[in-house]
């Protein structure tokens, strides 16, 4: 382990490892940082829905090539429980291939592990980032293995460790949606034609992703129901998600893989501060109600990355200027990206009759004003920027 990096990246998860790769090529020395130890991929079994503007990250990166198992999002429904408005989004619209994809996590890790090992970046894997803070001059890392520990300093660190060790609470607006998600695999009488459902429920909104010849369900209510939902045999599971979905696709025929994870919100305060930088998770982290958190976090690396080969100096690499620039970057799209899908929890979520049909009169709205639903997809896609 060196004890110095111009760059030093904590945690290469999918936004740390995408940003690493896309600074693979810049003047400075990059180093990254991984708890986990190399040939473990990672535990979580989540599918993630990636916009397109995601997959021509991805590409530039030289990841896309190497994914595998991608299943397209050609259209997407949207509706509410109990109303009849329903709005339909389609790529043919949008002047796109595809509006999406769905991938396992762990296939995208596998993909950005390939490339970072095909890349000049030194990657210490089963290294923990204990601590870090910075000041005027530089940034610090305090570092771990099983074997040793030590301390790395960088003029830029770059933290994307997902919000689990290096900040404190008190540094974070956080809360608790009191909502779990569950996921798993199943497959329906229909097949899926490449469409996504997203349905809103008094329980909590649920998502269908296609992918491979079945569907990822996300399913979100009260952690008790996301109990009682884990606990019901394949049959009488299969059952009441058909009474709780609809018949759109059918009976449901096969359950897989049920899991589930507590839903939070959480909003670091400084996210560049000091020669550090919080991206992805470690910055923000969201409800999964419309399939953001990733797409966000990657949009972090790339404008960071962008930042960083814009720099002519090592002594520009994490000062105030870079930072405050960055920040001014990312700011419309974080702000806009957290409050659309929070207020979208909260409003879908009330039960009040009178919001509930006013909420079915909404998505019919949306469904016949084209310029609306026209922005609204472009924003999933691509974010609150122009690209
Ligand atoms: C149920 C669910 C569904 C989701 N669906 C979608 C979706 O459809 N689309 C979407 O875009 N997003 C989705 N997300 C969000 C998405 O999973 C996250 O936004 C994304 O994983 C964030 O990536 P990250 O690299 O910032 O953090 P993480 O994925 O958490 O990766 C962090 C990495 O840092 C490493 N690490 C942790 N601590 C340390 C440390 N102390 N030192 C060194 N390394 C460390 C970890 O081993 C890991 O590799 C979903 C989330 C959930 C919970």
């Amino acid at each position: 382990m060196p004890s110095h990096s111009d760059i030093v990246v904590a945690g290469g998860g999918p936004v740390g490892a995408a940003f690493a790769l896309a600074v693979a090529d810049s003047r400075f020395s990059v180093t990254l940082l991984e708890a986990r130890q190399q040939a473990k991929s990672p535990i979580s079994q989540r599918t993630l829905a990636l916009s397109y503007g995601t997959r021509l990250i991805l590409e530039r990166l030289n990841v896309w090539q190497t994914l595998q198992q991608i299943t397209p999002i050609r259209d997407i429904h949207i509706s509410q429980r109990g109303t009849i408005g329903v709005t339909r989004l389609h790529a043919s619209e949008e002047n796109v291939p595809e509006l999406g994809y769905v991938v396992e996590y762990r296939a995208l890790d596998a993909a950005l592990q390939t490339a970072l090992a095909d890349s000049n970046i030194a990657v210490h894997y089963g290294t923990s980032v204990s601590a870090s803070g910075g000041n005027r001059h530089l940034a610090w890392l305090n570092w771990q293995t099983k074997a040793a520990s030590g301390m790395l300093t960088s003029r830029l660190a770059v933290i994307a460790d997902g919000g689990n060790q290096t900040e404190p609470a008190s540094q974070k607006q956080q809360k608790q949606y009191d909502q779990h998600a569950l996921l798993a695999w199943i497959s329906s009488e229909r097949p899926h034609m490449n469409e996504a459902f997203e349905r809103f429920t008094p329980d909590g909104p649920m998502a269908l992703l296609p992918h491979g010849e079945g569907f990822a369900l996300v399913l979100t209510a009260a952690p008790d129901k996301i109990r009682h939902w884990i606990s019901l045999d394949e049959n009488a599971f299969l059952t009441a998600l058909h009474v709780h979905f609809g018949d759109r696709v059918g009976r449901f025929l096969t359950v897989r893989d049920r899991s589930s994870f507590p839903l939070r919100y959480s909003l670091t305060q400084h996210s560049a501060k000091d020669h550090r930088i919080f991206i992805g998770n470690a910055a923000h982290v969201m409800h999964p109600v419309a399939g953001q958190g990733f797409n966000l976090g990657l949009r972090d690396a790339w404008e960071l990355a962008n930042q960083i080969h814009a720099c002519s100096h090592r002594h520009e690499l994490g000062s105030t200027d870079m930072l405050a620039r960055y920040q001014r970057a990312r700011r419309l799209d974080v702000s806009a990206s957290m409050l659309f899908t929070d207020q979208l929890v909260y409003w879908f979520t009330l039960a009040d009759p009178v919001l509930r049909h006013a909420r079915g009169l909404g998505l019919a709205t949306l469904q016949q004003w084209p310029p609306l639903k026209h922005f609204v997809a472009r924003r999933m896609m691509f974010g609150a920027q122009a690209w």
